[in-house]
């Protein structure tokens, strides 16, 4: 599976603290990234991460291609909600193309904790 790892400044440590938590199930996929994201999830778990642009320089804009070709299965997309983002477009954009193609998107802790539970239980069919 391909899964999308995003989170704004703020949700950056909250996202990687929960990436390297369930380390041992995102190994098993192939995982993207926004590009200072993916570096830091690549720093502290040691996973690989394909990196797109930095999210304000158009890496939303990239995972949302990917979104569009049928070629991401979830997203993990720690929104940081009390601080404006300079490309709130891209953001809205991006949630918008999860919900046209049903990709599962999470957008806090709680979802993602739900989320992953349910790709444990697909790895397991
Ligand atoms: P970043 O981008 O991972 O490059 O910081 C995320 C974002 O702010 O959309």
């Amino acid at each position: 599976m391909n899964i999308a790892l995003i989170a704004h400044d703020k949700k950056k440590d909250d996202l990687i603290e929960f990436v390297d938590l369930h380390k041992d199930v995102f190994g098993y996929h192939t995982l993207f990234a926004t590009g200072t994201t993916g570096t830091r999830v690549m720093e502290k778990t040691g996973l690989n991460v394909h990196r797109f642009q930095s999210g304000p320089l158009g890496g939303d804009q990239e995972i949302g291609a990917r979104i569009a070709r049928g070629e991401m299965d979830f997203v993990f997309f720690f929104r940081d909600p009390l601080t404006a983002q300079p490309h709130e477009p891209d953001v809205t954009a991006l949630v918008r193309l999860c919900d046209v193609y049903s990709v599962p998107l999470a957008t806090n802790l709680g979802t993602a904790r739900v989320l992953i539970d349910g790709i444990i239980e697909e790895q397991s069919e």
